[in-house]
């Protein structure tokens, strides 16, 4: 369900807008509804009291929770099933995040990752974004929500940046802490900044030399990494949060020191940091995970060379691959 069709849906109740935004808050902060015993602007009409419990059932049916899976670093991956069926991961991260889905598959179909394997089955609809989040916070506190599970929000723009809006207001999460990933489309550099709720960006680099990054990131927009950081640099710029470049570090691929000096050509002075993510082997795939300590070297290297770089080590992020396991396991197991 789209949000606008639950917004209207209330209107034919005879909410008028603060009803609305007190229905929606309590929704997503995963408050149960206190009949309106705070503020009298708060108190709703009957028609909507009344048909609140089914309202309810029907917001909280758009994200069900199959399975939870723990992860060594403290995450938690949580299958989660739709309405009709579908399924798509979410994960609970350290320091009360969240990754959310934005797509049922993916079009961009990088090499590395499992959630690109099948292509695109659908979008979410924004409701089912929204879903996750009050899911999540029915298990605990929720303050980041970064969009970087399975599919690519750009391909899901309008109902990603409805999702956005309401977050960053009635959902009460500080504009900064919602993180918007995307391999690179031109309509995002044109979106976001038009948006009332600017989200921080996060932008899927995972090379600088523009043959391998197409060929990793077959489906793509084919701009270089040259043009990505130019465009994520004003964005940054114009928000004042950092954008953060995401490098799945591949053994053998994209680890080289030709690969180091490229990118500190490229990022060295910009506003941003470069999230350094070791690749989680995944059977089914051809590529490997380097050594802790290669990667541990790379990172202290460009940090003495003027890149600010986090390497990071979390189970949890879309781009290291292992988003998009869970369900695929799940399906398996469904299958004959
Ligand atoms: Fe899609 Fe992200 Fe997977 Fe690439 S890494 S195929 S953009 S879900």
């Amino acid at each position: 369900m789209h949000i606008h069709l639950i917004r209207q849906r209330m209107r034919a109740l005879g909410a008028k807008p603060e009803h609305e935004q007190r229905v929606l808050r309590d929704w997503l902060q995963a408050r149960p509804y206190d009949h309106g015993r705070r503020r009298p602007q708060d108190f709703l009409p009957k028609s909507l009291r009344d048909a609140l419990p089914a309202l309810d059932d029907d917001l909280r049916a758009m994200a069900r929770l199959i399975a939870t899976h723990p992860t060594e670093d403290g995450s938690a991956r949580l299958l989660v099933g739709l309405v009709d069926g579908q399924t798509v991961e979410s994960v609970l991260l350290p320091r009360n995040g969240l990754c959310v889905s934005s797509q049922v598959g993916c079009a961009v179909g990088c090499q590395f990752c499992m959630t690109g394997r099948d292509g695109l089955l659908r979008q979410l609809s924004s409701g089912e974004i929204l879903a996750q989040v009050a899911l999540a916070r029915s298990q605990r506190a929720v303050s980041k929500v970064v969009f970087m599970g399975m599919g690519e929000p750009a391909h899901n723009l309008d109902n990603v940046m409805d999702a956005i809006e309401l977050l960053g207001t009635e959902g009460n999460i500080a504009h900064k802490n919602l993180v918007f990933s995307t391999v690179g489309d031109l309509r995002v550099f044109e979106r976001l900044p038009q948006g009332t709720v600017k989200p921080a960006l996060a932008l899927s680099l995972h090379t600088t030399k523009p043959a391998l990054r197409e060929k990793l990131l077959p489906r793509a927009p084919k701009l270089t990494p040259q043009e990505l950081v130019e465009r994520g640099e004003h964005y940054g710029r114009s928000t004042a949060y950092p954008v953060q470049y995401q490098w799945t570090l591949l053994e053998g691929i994209n680890d080289g020191d030709d690969e180091l000096e490229g990118i500190v050509d490229l990022l060295k002075g910009k506003y941003a940091v470069l999230n350094m993510i070791p690749y989680n082997t995944i059977p089914d795939l051809q590529f490997k995970r380097p050594s802790w300590d290669r990667a541990r070297a790379i990172a202290r290297w460009l940090h003495q060379h003027g890149v600010l770089t986090k390497l990071r080590d979390s189970a949890a992020q879309e781009v290291d691959g292992g988003c998009g396991q869970l369900r695929a396991r799940a399906n398996a197991m469904r299958s004959p």
